[in-house]
């Protein structure tokens, strides 16, 4: 589980711009819709990790 004041600091590495939780596993930037995942508590914040949403 990822502490709120983590997912604070966070932010996409592609827009900058703040990440939002997604489930457990998972976190969101709603800017650009890429969704970074989150192994062993660890937020993967890497692009080519990264699948693009588009909704
Ligand atoms: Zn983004």
């Amino acid at each position: 589980m990822i502490s709120p004041d983590l997912l604070e600091i966070l932010a996409c590495p592609v827009c900058r711009k703040p990440l939002v939780l997604r489930g457990d596993e998972a976190l969101k930037c709603n800017e650009c819709k890429r969704v970074y995942p989150i192994r062993n508590d660890i937020p993967i914040l890497l692009e080519h990790e990264a699948t693009i949403e588009q909704f």
